[in-house]
């Protein structure tokens, strides 16, 4: 249920209504707006008189809310949400996000760093804990990889995503400043109730079969727990074709924008799995309307430990980064 409030109601009004609210066994999840408060009502609500709340003074209207997702509903936060990574505001302009799939040199993940940088990304990525299908392929450098994308992240100044698959190594990840649950981790719920205790950003992927709904459910996991600083991310789907490795669904970014407050970035290296085929869906991506991209770099992708194919190199992303900046002043 939500309660929004009218304009200009005093702080002590509010503090009341609160009070009373909780009272009545309700949690209460406060949206200042810029000009109106929303009062999200969490909990079991069923009998909670919705006449009697919008009967007072200070209420505008009472809403019955019929997403599940409560928190992560835009009914609740009609304005976009904004995530702090390391300072890179995600959600305000174009945030692009690059770096190799895995961490596998300290001289690799730098010079690929520095490359990207002058191209102009904002924050770079870099799998430590690699989720791999074979359990004989490189699985990363673990805490050695977490070493070296902080040596990264000093040498250029770029915040840092990597992926966490067991909450036990959290204490690892002290100098990460965005936390990457991977597609095949979307519906680890203890994992995702373990982050809602944390006070760092989450960029989720979407499941490799999961439909949005879900994904905005495995969110609602991470945001009832209290961590409200969560990226959702599209990176492919399972479809019948096989000409990609998996099916970029653009579709969802104007879905979700209709859904939920949340940033929205899109994966078009593991969605593709073809180094050609990122570049054209990273553009459309942008020009549909998403918050920033995820993309894969390699200096030598020939020679990568993991997803070579996909990856561009450092010149070919140059080249993307000015070409999308181009569509997003052009869409924006
Ligand atoms: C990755 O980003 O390196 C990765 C493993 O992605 P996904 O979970 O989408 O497969
Ligand atoms: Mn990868």
């Amino acid at each position: 249920m939500i309660c929004v409030l009218k304009q200009n109601v005093s702080g002590e009004r509010e503090e009341q209504l609160i009070k009373w609210l909780k009272s009545l066994g309700l949690g209460v999840h406060i949206s200042e707006g810029e000009r109106q408060t929303v009062l999200g009502l969490i909990g079991d609500t069923s009998k909670v008189d919705a006449d009697l709340i919008e009967s007072l003074d200070i209420v505008e209207a009472v809403r019955r809310v019929s997403e599940p997702y409560k928190t992560a509903t835009r009914q609740f936060h009609p304005a976009d949400s904004v995530v702090d990574v390391g300072g890179v505001k995600v959600g305000e302009g174009l945030t692009i996000i690059a770096g190799p799939c895995s961490v596998e040199s300290e001289e690799q993940l730098v010079g690929i760093a520095r490359e990207i940088k002058k191209s102009g990304a904002h924050i770079l990525r870099g799998g430590a804990f690699k989720p791999r299908t074979s359990p004989y392929s490189f699985q990363g450098l673990k805490e050695e990889g977490l070493k070296l994308l902080s040596v990264a992240k000093k040498e250029t100044g770029l915040p840092i995503v990597t992926e966490l698959m067991d909450i036990d190594h959290i204490d690892l990840f002290d100098d990460v400043d965005c936390i990457q649950i991977g597609a095949r981790n979307m519906q680890n719920y203890e994992l995702l109730k373990e982050l809602g205790h944390i006070n760092k950003p989450v960029l989720l992927k979407r499941g490799l079969a999961n439909t949005i709904n879900e994904l905005l459910m495995s969110a609602e996991y991470i945001m009832s727990g209290g961590n409200e600083n969560v990226i959702l991310c599209e990176r492919g789907i399972r479809t019948f074709e096989t000409a990609t490795r998996n099916t970029l669904d653009l579709s969802i970014i104007p879905v979700l924008r209709e859904k939920t407050h949340l940033p929205v970035i899109i994966d078009p290296s593991h969605a593709t799995g073809k180094a050609n085929l990122v570049p054209p869906m990273a553009l459309a991506a942008v020009a549909a309307g998403a918050d920033g991209v995820m993309i894969e770099v390699h200096n030598d992708p020939m020679h990568a430990l993991c997803d070579g194919a996909q990856s561009l190199t450092p010149a070919r992303f140059d080249q993307l980064a000015d070409q999308m900046r181009k569509v997003r002043e052009v869409v924006k």
